[in-house]
């Protein structure tokens, strides 16, 4: 049995992540899967989901209890996460807003934004996203237009951003933008912005190919006053912030991809197990059965190594380029592993009421979004290069100097 050849994971191995998993399984069951085609259809999942995540304790686990979160190590995101994406259901987009948005506000806002946010992000009631890229700029961060103004008792916010996960429905964004121009990566802020305040307003989720429950849309900035108190952290600091907290988002999406293939493979097993060609189950091929012999080492390795992450993670030691690996790797192998398991099902895996067809649509954007694989690569390249960039740093500075 497929369970019985899979190493032991002790990342999750206490009684409260088995609580927890079931918890997990038991909303999807009730509250996200009966839904996913009435929401793949408007574009976005419903504000019940959200507070029904909340009544569970299933929003913000990992972020302090003092702040309405559930006091958890961040090992019971990333069981989460792994759950709900092997369910082929991050519907809600429950990773971004409580492992990705609220840590921002947790670790770099002020009493009163933590207040003001947090114990409603918990509940449900107030649903958070981020925005870093912009219609002209993504991998190149340092090259955002979004500018905010200093006018005394207010930010004077003007710009756009797209590609926003959850941005049609949060109630506040974490907008990343220049205030002080022409300076580059000194001058990037971070604001809390919320949805209702003037000038601020949100284009249609757009139609994607996969994710489709999960809504990305653009955002729209027209001189809106953003209190002075909305900003995060230091004013100037916001990349710093940004590089800092990227390796969790990074890790998040290599956990998704561990959760989707672990999902698929599961899938693939019962699916070629039942289905007949020639006379004899498909399972009964050779092909298939080193195909999945390929498919079940391949995930064991990632997985191994992304609890490894999940662990360095939680004890605040996982290094950028350590989830950079984490996240092309992982994200690279649920590509081939989803597509295989598609070849398998045949046709079928071609139509969407196929679990399968859900899970590789959903599976293509995982190499693209959270800084693309080639960024990825470009970050551990330049880390294995240090030596030769310092050099040149040092020659480019000297021949200023001439
Ligand atoms: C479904 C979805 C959800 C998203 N959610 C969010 C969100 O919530 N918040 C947010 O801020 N953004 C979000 N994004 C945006 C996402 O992070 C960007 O799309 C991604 O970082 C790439 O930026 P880009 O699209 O501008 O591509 P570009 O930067 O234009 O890149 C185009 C191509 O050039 C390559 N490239 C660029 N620079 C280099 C280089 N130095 N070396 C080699 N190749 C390079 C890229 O790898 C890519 O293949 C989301 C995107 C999608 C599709």
């Amino acid at each position: 049995m497929y369970a019985d050849l899979k190493i032991k994971r002790d990342v999750y191995g206490t009684e409260e992540h088995q609580m927890l998993r079931e918890t997990i399984r038991e909303y999807l069951k009730q509250h996200v899967l009966p839904y996913r085609e009435e929401w793949e259809e408007q574009g976005f999942c419903s504000r019940e989901a959200w507070l029904k995540a909340g009544e569970l304790g299933l929003l913000n686990i990992s972020l302090s209890e003092a702040y309405g979160g559930g006091g958890l190590d961040f090992s019971f995101s990333a069981l989460l996460i792994e759950e709900m994406s092997r369910a082929f259901a991050d519907s809600p987009g429950i990773s971004m807003h409580s492992d990705i948005v609220g840590p921002y506000i947790e670790r770099y806002g002020s009493e009163t934004l933590k207040q003001k946010y947090l114990p409603k992000m918990a509940t449900g009631e107030a649903i958070g996203s981020l925005g870093m890229t912009e219609p002209s700029t993504g991998s190149d961060v340092q090259a955002i237009q979004t500018n905010a103004v200093d006018k005394g008792d207010y930010w004077l916010l003007n710009g756009s951003k797209t590609f926003i996960t959850i941005g049609y429905t949060s109630d506040f964004t974490i907008v990343a933008c220049k205030t002080r121009p022409n300076t580059p990566q000194q001058g990037i802020s971070l604001l809390v912005v919320d949805a209702d305040s003037e000038g601020f307003s949100k284009g249609k989720p757009f139609k994607k190919i996969g994710l489709k429950t999960s809504d990305t849309c653009e955002l729209f900035f027209e001189d809106v006053k953003v209190p002075k108190e909305n900003i995060l952290g230091e004013e100037g600091k916001g990349f710093i912030y940004m590089m800092t907290e990227l390796p969790r988002e990074r890790l998040t999406i290599a956990l998704q991809a561990i959760g989707a293939c672990e999902g698929a493979i599961e899938d693939a097993i019962k699916y070629t197990s039942e289905r007949t060609a020639f006379g004899q189950p498909v399972a009964g091929f050779q092909n298939t059965q080193f195909k999945m012999a390929e498919m079940a080492t391949k995930l064991q390795i990632h997985q191994v190594f992304v609890d490894k992450c999940t662990e360095l993670l939680a004890d605040h030691k996982l290094t950028a380029e350590q989830a950079s690996m984490a996240k092309f790797s992982a994200t690279d192998a649920q590509f081939e592993i989803l597509d295989t398991c598609l070849q398998l099902h045949g046709g079928y895996g071609y139509i969407w009421e196929y679990p399968i067809a859900r899970a590789f649509a959903d599976s293509r954007v995982a190499r693209i979004y959270g800084g693309t694989n080639e960024i990825m690569k470009v970050m551990i390249a330049r880390r294995l290069f240090s030596g030769y960039y310092a050099q040149l740093k040092a020659k480019r500075k000297a021949a200023m100097a001439n």
